[in-house]
């Protein structure tokens, strides 16, 4: 068999992974915990038509970790016969110190561990899921993939927030991004696509999380997440951009606590805060059916990511590719028509029929005559994330 990678993605009380091919990206099985600690936990193993479902509770992620490695020893595959070479963690917060996925060591663990107050409920759920995979399978290297890498060395003029020096380098205060895996798969899925190296890029990342980033020439000068990735974009629950005095109004006159207002822009705020609802397709049939809050969200949603576009172009001094990407962009035909409604003059125009196709896959959505080529490409970070492996042992 072909190697193989393990990549896990350890969440506050879930753990996902896929044992996937890194010379093709295919997943020869994958599967999810998730309530971990809830007494109602789901576990889900998927190989070839095979298809498992069980719903014991998990305690903790070693005993999540644990039954999945009885998964594939019952279910298949074999890990053994799966010649698996690496193992790929998926890190969310990287900070100023990774530019690359790295082999875990000591050193590694410590700055993961030190970068918590950046990342306060992921990157102790990676520690577990680090700590307990390579207790399970310590005869392969382990690598941290960050998500914050392909963002590590953005320009000072992109990275830099206009607050006090001392503030800012005591407290680690910067732009950092996130989504960095999908930004990086899907640039370079266009660069090879296209058969250029030089491009200048804007790529969508619209998932229930939402991301932009500029790319020149394969490198990120960019992105619409920051400190936190709270920022950018209107996401399924979060604000994304805000102006920070709102904190301000809302402890002083709704005398709402930090936790609080943590609490509503994260998680009560963005689509579900203005429609009750965090999923686009509902959404778009609340608006059908004449639900103005709906019709107005969906407008707020495109507005602000036109507002990237014409950011982004002016940043790199013009646009060769718009690409869409994840659940949203890779599926909502409106909302692409909506997020580029009326940019024409900048020579992006999408052809509405090609747009409307249910193709599947990688495909061009612009007219042949706009100047700037529209795609939409399937992101696939479980892949990025093991081919990220392979160059890292
Ligand atoms: P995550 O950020 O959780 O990885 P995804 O990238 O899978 O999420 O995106 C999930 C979101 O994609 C859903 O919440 C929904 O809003 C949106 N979505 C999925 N399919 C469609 C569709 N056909 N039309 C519009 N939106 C869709």
């Amino acid at each position: 068999m072909n190697a193989t990678v393990l990549v896990i993605n350890s969440g506050s009380s879930s753990i996902k992974y896929q044992l996937v091919d890194p010379t093709d990206g295919t997943a020869v099985a994958s599967g999810l915990v998730e309530r971990i600690g809830e007494g109602s936990s789901l576990l889900r193993h998927i190989y070839g038509d095979l298809e498992v479902e069980e719903d014991n509770p998990v305690r903790d992620h070693a005993q999540g970790l644990r039954r999945v490695l009885d998964l594939f020893h019952r279910e298949g595959p074999n890990l053994k016969e799966a010649n698996v070479v690496a193992v790929g963690h998926r890190v969310v917060q990287g900070g100023a110190f990774f530019d690359r996925a790295t082999v875990i060591d000591d050193d590694v663990i410590r700055t993961i561990e030190a970068l918590v107050p950046l990342a306060p409920l992921h990157n102790p759920a990676h520690l577990r899921g680090i700590e307990v995979a390579q207790e399970l399978l310590p005869d392969v290297p382990h690598v941290a993939v960050f998500d914050t890498a392909f963002f590590q060395a953005l320009p000072a003029a992109a990275s830099t927030y206009a607050i006090d020096r001392e503030v800012a380098r005591k407290y680690a205060v910067r732009r950092y991004g996130a989504h960095g895996t999908s930004h990086q798969y899907v640039s370079t899925t266009v660069a090879n696509y296209l058969g250029r190296m030089d491009l200048r890029q804007i790529v969508l990342h619209l998932g229930n999380g939402a991301s932009a980033s500029a790319v020149v020439a394969g490198r990120a000068v960019d992105t619409s997440m920051g400190l936190t990735p709270l920022e950018g974009l209107v996401m399924g629950t979060r604000t994304g951009d805000i102006d920070p005095a709102a904190v301000f109004h809302l402890a002083r006159n709704a005398h709402m606590s930090i936790e609080d207002i943590d609490y509503l822009f994260n998680k009560r705020s963005g689509m579900r805060g203005l429609t009750g609802q965090n999923d686009l397709r509902v959404i778009h049939s609340m608006a059908q059916n004449g639900d103005r809050n709906a019709r107005v969200a969906l407008l707020v949603y495109a507005h602000r990511i036109k507002k990237y576009i014409g950011a982004y172009a002016a940043v790199m001094g013009g646009v060769d590719v718009v690409t869409f990407t994840a659940g949203v962009g890779e599926n909502d035909a409106r909302m692409r028509e909506l997020a580029t409604e009326g940019l024409e003059y900048m020579g992006i125009k999408l052809d509405r029929s090609k747009n409307r196709r249910s193709t599947k896959g990688l495909r061009v959505v612009s007219k042949d005559s706009s100047g700037v080529r529209i795609l939409v490409v399937p992101t696939n970070e479980e892949w990025e994330i093991a081919r990220q492996c392979i160059d890292a042992i």
